[in-house]
């Protein structure tokens, strides 16, 4: 369906396709730049629309997943199991063996997995890695945020965790492959120098025949002025030659936001403002349940499209929720907002589109715009289909 932009009804998502494009293409050329025996995964969890899994899929791109549920959203998007790169704390048992049969890409997390292992015989698969736990003492402080306690993924180098899963892919599998994403606050390039050295450590010290490495996501991608796909891909690979030879070891990444975040946005629309004892109120039909994951952003990339030209020192953008924490962010001189204008949040496609549940109004349209022509690719959810949801 192609429709006009003027005439949309706010909440609305849109993807910049021409965005998306640029996104891909610089993870792809850094690839084959840097290390031509590699594949570029895009993190389901990050936005699971089917149009994006979909349009993903078409580019050559793999599907990372961390659930059955997500599993079997990749298959039924188009991806085949070899296109399947398995991760997280909750893989079911038959989907994990049949994953490892069909050719995904299985990272194993948990000793329960290890234990699924058993029943297979030994083959020489390139397919089964192992995640690694990596010491917090390599980063540096402000870059995570779990410094004092640690990570929750993976298996532990230092105590002894680490080695007995090796010793358990060693026999199941003559290769094993090395998981190591972290998630950090800053998506430094010195995180991905840490965690390649840490990575080339434990590879010399068990002496490994590595068949690939996954570096995992948190990348940066879009963001004018920020660490570029060529810079992270080129410091990673510093380090790894050193102890595999890129053209066996494999190189996977699996980047989500750097994909999808910087080439969305959510507009909004003004429906009521209060001036309160304290403060000009801007109640807006979008939500912080769209675009803040974990409720704790205060600030956005934003345009206003407004009416008035004259400025106001204070406004309190508000959420169609009724509660009362449901505040988006506060402005300051900036332009008067009336009933009617528009906020625009820019660079929110990660954590936000299929995030956000189903809370007293429904998920808000998608549309993609291609060139000049603007397509929806989600429609609002109705009363009938959560009633389906939540009943038996
Ligand atoms: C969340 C996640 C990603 C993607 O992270 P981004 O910050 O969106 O790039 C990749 N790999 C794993 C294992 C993850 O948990």
């Amino acid at each position: 369906m192609v429709v006009n932009l003027d005439g949309l009804t706010t909440p609305y998502f849109i993807i910049y396709q021409d965005k998306l494009d640029k996104n891909i293409e610089d993870y792809k050329t850094a690839l084959i730049n840097e290390w031509p025996n590699s594949q570029l995964s895009f993190s389901v969890k990050t936005n699971s629309l089917p149009w994006l899994l979909e349009y993903i899929r078409d580019k050559g791109i793999f599907a990372e997943v961390v659930s059955k549920e997500e599993y079997l959203l990749a298959k039924r998007c188009g991806y085949k199991d070899n296109e399947i790169i398995f991760n997280g704390p909750i893989k079911n048992k038959d989907i994990f063996l049949d994953s490892l049969t069909m050719g995904a890409t299985v990272n194993i997390d948990s000793k329960e997995e290890l234990n699924f292992l058993f029943g297979l015989n030994e083959q020489s698969r390139n397919n089964i890695g192992i995640r690694i736990n990596p010491n917090p003492d390599i980063f540096e402080e402000k870059d995570i945020a779990y410094k004092n306690d640690g990570f929750r993924f993976g298996f532990s180098e230092e105590t002894g965790e680490l080695n007995r899963a090796i010793s358990i892919v060693r026999g199941a599998s003559d290769s094993v492959g090395l998981h190591i994403h972290c998630n950090s606050i800053t998506r430094s390039k010195e995180v991905y120098i840490a965690l390649a050295n840490y990575a080339k450590k434990i590879i010399k010290k068990y002496d490994l025949k590595v068949s690939y490495i996954d570096i995992g996501g948190g990348f940066f991608g879009g963001i004018p002025g920020k660490t570029t796909a060529r810079e992270y891909i080129s410091v990673i690979k510093n380090v790894l030659s050193k102890v595999v030879d890129i053209n066996v070891t494999k190189l996977i990444i699996e980047p989500g936001s750097a994909i999808i975040g910087s080439c969305v946005d959510l507009v909004t629309k003004v429906i009521d403002v209060k001036e309160t004892c304290r403060s000009r109120i801007v109640t807006t039909d979008g939500s912080r349940i769209h675009i803040d994951p974990l409720w704790a952003k205060k600030s956005y990339v934003y345009t206003l499209e407004n009416k008035s030209d004259s400025n106001i020192t204070k406004q309190i953008i508000c959420g169609y929720t009724c509660m009362d924490h449901d505040r988006l962010m506060t402005i300051y001189n900036d332009k008067k907002l009336e009933c009617g204008d528009k906020i625009i949040y820019h660079r929110v496609g990660a954590y936000s589109v299929t995030f956000g549940g189903m809370f007293i109004s429904y998920y808000p349209d998608v549309y993609i715009k291609k060139s000049e022509n603007i397509e929806k690719v989600r429609g609002k959810i109705s009363v009938d289909d959560f009633y389906n949801i939540h009943s038996l």
